[in-house]
């Protein structure tokens, strides 16, 4: 809280009173915790890869080169971290411009049931290398959307739900119109999530679990870029999970006028 007092003279120098302003600052401080706290993520996020890709390429320098073996596995680090820092930069870049008051989608009456197919195929590498099984209940619907954006969205729960769940399991996509509204629901059988951590969940670098998403290669951004996208559209995203039992997203969107 921040207080301001001033005395109230009259005209004929006489005391009047008072004046006592109270500022509640609680917000702004809040904002700029979150602020600071963004900052010192991206640059604790930015400097490990830069760590590695230094240390990894003093050591080849240092000699390592001689070393056949070492050659290739150091050169393989140095690619990885270096592919690492290329996501993180793309999504913050991603992030700021999703982020920006005044950011739209350009929404057209859109195939979301084509858009879904579409992040099925462009995402299936990575159920097939999980030998996964994907599970599909599509009915046609028309929604009021960015085509590229929704693929996007899509793209982004599917990524999770292999990312967040064992090899073999399987997942669900279901898309069907409901009070005048789309709805998209990604069902997982993996991990879950704590219900106390639900609600952290699309803030900006925000992992249940840091080692296990940076091992598969996440960078905490994904859900937060996912989430201005939804509201861009004027949808809405929800999450039931259950830890040990799997995760669903349920998207809502607008239908197309
Ligand atoms: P990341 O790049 O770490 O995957 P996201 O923003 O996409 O970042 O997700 C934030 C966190 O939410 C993840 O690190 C993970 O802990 C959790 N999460 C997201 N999707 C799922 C899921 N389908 N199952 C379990 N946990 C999930």
């Amino acid at each position: 809280l921040e207080v301001y007092g001033a005395p109230v003279i009259g005209n004929h120098e006489q005391w009047l009173g008072i004046v006592i302003v109270l500022h509640d600052i609680t917000e702004l401080k809040r904002l700029e915790q979150i602020r600071k706290d963004f900052v010192a993520n991206v640059s604790h996020e930015l400097r490990t890869p830069v760590t590695s890709i230094k240390g990894f390429s003093e050591t080849l320098i240092d000699g390592a080169y001689k070393d056949e073996s070492s050659l290739l596995s150091f050169m393989e680090i140095i690619q990885t971290e270096a592919n690492r820092l290329e996501t993180l930069i793309e999504e913050l870049l991603e992030l700021s411009r999703v982020e920006k008051s005044g950011f739209q989608v350009d929404a057209q009456p859109t195939d979301m049931k084509a858009v879904i197919e579409y992040a099925i195929e462009l995402m299936q590498p990575g159920l097939t290398e999980k030998n996964m099984t994907l599970k599909t209940h599509l009915t046609p619907v028309n929604v009021a959307g960015d085509a590229n954006r929704l693929v996007q969205i899509l793209m982004n729960l599917l990524a999770n739900a292999i990312n967040y769940s064992a090899p073999e399991k399987t997942i669900e996509i279901s898309l069907y119109e409901n009070r005048n509204q789309a709805v998209i629901k990604v069902k997982d059988e993996g991990i879950g999530i704590a219900s106390a951590e639900i609600p952290r969940l699309f803030e900006r670098f925000y992992r249940v679990d840091k080692a296990r998403s940076r091992n598969s290669g996440g960078t905490g951004l994904g859900l937060s870029i996912v989430k201005h996208l939804i509201e861009a559209h004027h949808g809405k995203v929800e999450v039931d999970s259950t830890v040990g039992v799997g995760t669903t997203f349920t998207i809502y969107l607008p239908l197309a006028s």
